[in-house]
């Protein structure tokens, strides 16, 4: 998935002033320089809220409009901590009150349902038509349906839920596990590569193993992976010997991990090597960008939007954004840090767009913690900037928690875990 620019096309991006813009590189700048300074953002989740935001903290004379269907967005980070039993839905739940009452963001509860780019309109699902003179799509993930026999978008939202995107597929998924028998086995199917949250599942995992100690210690969690290797593996497989020993079995694609099928009437999973019954199973389908996204052809053929790094301007349509989980940006892992960054990045190369200047080279942000247990948690951060192989991570930028962490650091991390995601929600929603 890394979309490597040649040396030439590197230089012509970091080229700024005027010359940059006669080049044509970011989009129509004749038509976004004037007066009416308009941008319309699709999807009010990590990226496109962080965007929404600074968009009008830059530059207040500039109109911004989120389109979101949602009311209330709950966040997936933390949704694990639900099934583990430490947070409720509640504590999940963002609005746009302050986007909209301290912001003056417009945000307009309805669905984007078609982006005309030669025109610059966005059509809304309640009939109306609005123009823009920049837009930003985040619309997330959408699943790969068709990937997997057995698994449709309706079994998914009735029998075998993915839970990866936060809200009543995370409430189907507790109250499974909620029903469950003592003895019972939790199948969990993480997804192939490139996904949401590579650690994600892992972290989910680790959470539903500290549910079941406490509440129904006979039962077992078989993770059946598509992949031979995942994110902090080291870390994680230390964590689960730590605190859950002989609970947990990780099968790898060598090993039998792939799905090739799924029954949801005998609660079945069939691998290459064999089929396995689960008690609850929480399948996670591939992933690829939001739906408006390939209806308006800014996907490639990887699933996913590509943009040009410094102001994440589609290379496909000039004067549409793309950020967060649906673009590539190179070697950044799709999640709600990640967006956020992004989403700033881009109000800032908005701002200057419209002020008919060229955008900065940006530098970008990741941190992620996983919680393992309660007290008990790991982390990854790096800071990623751009250079002819695209958005890559600056070595030794950033820090993994290391195998001989005490047990007083891990604890530590858990509670830095908690600062972590009050801070991101405040500063995207807040
Ligand atoms: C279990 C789990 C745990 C995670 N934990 C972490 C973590 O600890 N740390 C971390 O950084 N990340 C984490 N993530 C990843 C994070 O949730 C995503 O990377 C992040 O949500 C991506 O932001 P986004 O703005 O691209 O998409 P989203 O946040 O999904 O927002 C997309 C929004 O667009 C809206 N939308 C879609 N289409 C349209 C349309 N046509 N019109 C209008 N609106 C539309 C949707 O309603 C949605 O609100 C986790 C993910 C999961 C599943």
């Amino acid at each position: 998935m890394s979309h490597t620019i040649s040396r030439r096309d590197f230089n012509k991006l970091l080229l700024t002033g005027a010359a940059g813009a006669s080049l044509g590189l970011f989009g129509a700048p004749g038509k976004a320089f004037g007066a009416s300074k308009k941008v319309v953002v699709i999807g009010g989740g990590f990226g496109g809220a962080a965007a929404a935001k600074y968009l009008r903290k830059l530059d207040p004379a500039i109109s911004v409009t989120l389109i979101e269907p949602k009311a209330v967005f709950y966040t997936c980070p933390f949704s694990n901590w639900v099934l583990g039993g430490l947070k409720t839905m509640e504590d999940l739940a963002q609005t746009y009150a302050v986007l909209k009452n301290r912001y003056q963001v417009n945000v307009i509860a309805e669905t984007a349902v078609a982006i005309d780019p030669h025109r610059s309109t966005v059509k809304l699902s309640g009939g109306t038509t609005i123009g823009y003179d920049r837009l930003i799509v985040a619309p997330g993930i959408d699943f790969k349906w068709e990937a997997i026999p057995g698994l449709t978008e309706s079994v998914a939202n009735t029998r075998i839920p993915h839970a990866y995107q936060a809200g009543p597929q995370t409430i189907l998924l507790q109250k499974q596990l909620l029903g469950m028998r003592n003895g019972g086995k939790v199948i969990i199917c993480p997804p192939t590569n490139p996904y949401r949250c590579p650690p994600g599942p892992y972290e989910r995992a680790s959470l539903i193993a500290h549910y079941l100690k406490e509440k129904k210690p006979l039962s077992k969690i078989l993770i059946l992976d598509p992949k031979d290797k995942f994110s902090k593996q080291a870390l994680f497989k230390q964590g689960w010997d730590k605190l859950y020993p002989g609970m947990i079995e990780w099968r790898a694609a060598l090993t039998g991990g792939k799905v090739v099928k799924i029954d949801a009437a005998a609660m079945t999973v069939t691998t290459e090597f064999g089929v396995e019954k689960g008690d609850v199973i929480n399948c996670i389908p591939p992933q690829k960008a939001g739906k408006i996204a390939f209806e308006t052809g800014l996907v490639d053929a990887s699933g996913w939007c590509p943009i040009n790094p410094v102001s994440f301007e589609s290379t496909i349509h000039p004067g549409i954004h793309v950020i967060g989980d649906a673009c590539v940006a190179g070697s950044m892992p799709k999640s709600g840090f990640a967006a956020s960054s992004q989403g700033k990045v881009a109000a800032a190369a908005i701002t200057r767009l419209l002020q008919g200047k060229v955008p900065a080279s940006p530098s970008l942000v990741n941190t992620c913690y996983s919680l393992i247990g309660p007290n008990y948690a790991i982390s990854v951060a790096g800071v990623y900037k751009l250079t002819a192989d695209g958005i890559v991570e600056i070595p030794g930028s950033g820090g993994l928690t290391p195998l001989n962490a005490d047990k007083d650091q891990l604890s530590e991390e858990a509670s830095f875990t908690v600062g972590w995601y009050n801070n991101l929600v405040h500063d995207t929603w807040g």
